[in-house]
C-alpha cells in the first residue's frame, strides 16, 4: 500500500522489484536449489489514483522497462471506498501533506484497528479518523516545526497530540530521521500523550 508519491515511500520496492523479477527462485526452469516455477511471486501494489500512471512514467524516465507492471501487480485504491485483503479491511482518510496523501485504517478479524497517518502537517481529519484506534502509528519526522512555515510534517510532539486528542490506546512514532535520537523524540511524544509509546523500527513485531 502506497500512502502517496514521494520517493521515501516507494523506492525501496524499486530494487525489491528486481528480486521479484530477476531472483532464481522466480525463474520458470529450475536454477539449483530452487526447483523453477510457473507462478513466481507478484505481489498486488495498490497505489492512490494517478500512481499507474506515475509509476510507469517512473519506468521511462530511468529506463526500467515495464519494472512495476512485471514486479507487481499495481492497482489504484479508491480513497472513497474500502479495500479487503485476507481478513483485513483497509480504509482510507485524505491528509495534508505537500501532495496528495492517504492514511489508512487498517482492521483486523477480531476487530483490532492500527491507523496509520501517512505524512501529514497538524490536522483535525487524522483526530477523527483514528478516534478510539488500538494503535496510532504517526509521523515524527521534525525537531521542530518548519521554519518557512509551510507545514507539511509533524513534530514528536504533535504526534502526541493527535494520539491524545484521538483518544488512541497506543502511540507508535515512525519517519524519525536517522540523525535524531529516538529516546528524545519518545520523550516529546510523551510530554502531550499518556499512553504507551513505541518508536518503529525494522523488524519489530507487535500483537494488537
Ligand atoms: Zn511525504
Ligand atoms: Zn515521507
Amino acid at each position: 500500500m502506497i500512502s502517496h508519491l514521494h520517493a521515501d515511500h516507494f523506492a525501496d520496492l524499486i530494487p525489491y522489484g528486481f528480486a521479484l523479477r530477476f531472483a532464481p527462485r522466480q525463474q520458470p526452469v529450475p536454477i539449483d536449489p530452487w526447483p523453477g516455477t510457473d507462478e513466481p511471486a507478484r505481489p498486488k501494489l495498490y497505489g492512490p489514483p494517478g500512481s499507474n500512471q506515475f509509476l510507469t512514467d517512473l519506468d521511462d524516465t530511468w529506463s526500467l522497462g515495464q519494472h512495476f507492471e512485471q514486479a507487481f501487480e499495481t492497482q489504484e485504491y479508491d480513497p472513497h471506498g474500502a479495500i479487503e485483503i485476507g481478513d483485513l479491511r483497509i480504509r482510507f482518510c485524505e491528509v495534508p501533506h505537500y501532495v496528495t496523501t492517504f492514511a489508512m485504517e487498517v482492521t483486523g478479524p477480531g476487530g483490532g484497528r492500527i491507523t496509520y497517518g501517512a505524512d501529514c502537517c497538524p490536522n483535525d481529519a487524522l483526530v477523527g479518523f483514528a478516534e478510539g484506534t488500538d494503535l496510532l502509528i504517526a509521523e515524527a519526522t521534525l525537531p521542530r516545526p518548519e521554519r518557512t512555515g509551510v507545514r507539511g510534517h509533524l513534530t514528536a510532539g504533535e504526534a502526541g497530540e493527535h494520539a491524545e486528542k484521538a483518544g488512541a490506546k497506543r502511540l507508535m512514532l515512525t519517519h524519525i530521521s536517522d540523525e535524531l535520537d529516538p529516546e528524545t523524540a519518545a520523550g516529546q511524544a510523551g510530554s502531550t500523550y499518556g499512553g504507551p509509546i513505541q518508536v518503529a523500527r525494522e523488524g519489530l513485531e507487535i500483537e494488537i
